[in-house]
């Protein structure tokens, strides 16, 4: 294969008349100086399209926030100290983190699919742009047939609604039974989660009359299916995706960090509505991906958020997906 990357003759040729042309304008301008190019701040990747068989899928980058932690949102049964030792081992900072959240378009051919509505628009100042960055994306919100609901936290329903206006007008929804139940009662709940409750009543229960409603497994459309991820909220689904023989998992919330939460799947999340139920979860999930080399896409993983769980030793790690969807 080497000859394809040798230049020829005439490349060379070419190459040596651009080498003397720019020795020539040198020469004119004796001293020019140009200036140095500004300082340009952080640029992030946002939006990334892969294909999955027919299907093609695209991941936004609806934001991010920063803050204190891991601990105590991760270890949070653990003490302070432990988990911050254990952060640092990893390479990431003891006391200061980054949550990004990022939103799934699956293009059937037939519809298209959006997983979660991201936060609302103002929420944070570096989260709510899923409904900018579509555009970018090459989408009209009128386009979005489907919208998919894996739970009913904030992150995920707040860009249900933009002010009084529904963000997708097109677009018809799926719940989880259990899980839609759980916020629309808002019976026990949390001190820490009634703001999760009021935006929920806001903007997820006014799409009632135009949803479906699926409890256990269930089809979205031909080729998506749910399956009970029940912990991180009390009915959180995840999503098998196929296409073609070619498979992926969106588990939603079942990992909330890259690091913390898949290689120390028994420490607590704070973030998780059953704690016990959350580690559960995850173990379930992370033996189930890794056995079968199933791809995953995470809310919450690193952008573009699409991966593989290996086993290691007792644990498990992340395995960013490298080329494997663009061959
Ligand atoms: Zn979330």
């Amino acid at each position: 294969m080497a000859h394809e990357f040798s230049p020829t003759r005439r490349d060379m040729l070419k190459l040596a008349g651009t080498t003397a042309s720019v020795a020539a304008i040198a020469a004119t301008a004796p001293g020019a100086v140009y200036a140095a190019a500004p300082m340009l701040g952080v640029s992030r990747p946002s939006i990334y399209r892969f294909k999955l068989g027919n299907f093609e899928i695209t991941n936004i980058l609806d934001g991010y926030v920063q803050g204190n932690g891991p601990h105590p949102i991760f270890g949070n049964n653990q003490p302070a100290e432990v988990v911050q030792a254990y952060a640092k081992s990893q390479g990431l900072h003891p006391t200061k983190m980054e949550n990004p959240y990022v939103n799934t378009f699956v293009n059937t051919g037939k519809e298209l699919v959006l997983f979660d509505a991201g936060n609302a628009k103002g929420r944070l100042p570096t989260a709510g742009k899923l409904a900018e960055l579509l555009l970018v994306a090459g989408y009209k919100p009128e386009q979005v047939d489907v919208v998919v609901i894996t739970h009913g936290h904030p992150d995920h329903v707040g860009g249900l609604m933009e002010g009084d206006k529904v963000t997708y007008p097109n677009a018809r929804y799926v719940f989880s039974e259990v899980d839609f139940d759980y916020w629309k009662k808002g019976e026990n709940i949390a001190e820490t989660r009634k703001v999760t409750r009021e935006v929920y009543m806001k903007s997820a229960v006014p799409m009632a009359e135009k949803a479906t409603f699926l409890k256990g497994e269930g089809e979205v459309v031909p080729g998506i299916r749910s399956i009970p991820a029940y912990g991180h909220s009390p009915g959180m689904m995840a999503f098998h995706i196929e296409s073609d023989g070619q498979r992926l998992l969106n588990w939603a919330d079942v990992a909330n960090h890259y690091i913390m939460a898949i290689q120390q799947p028994e420490w607590h999340v704070s973030f998780d509505d059953d704690k016990e139920m959350g580690v559960a979860t995850r173990k379930r999930f992370f033996d189930m991906v890794s056995n079968d080399r199933l791809a995953v896409v995470g809310y919450h993983m690193p952008f573009p958020a699409l991966g593989f769980v290996e086993k290691a030793g007792t644990s498990y790690r992340w395995v960013p997906a490298g080329y494997q969807f663009n061959l």
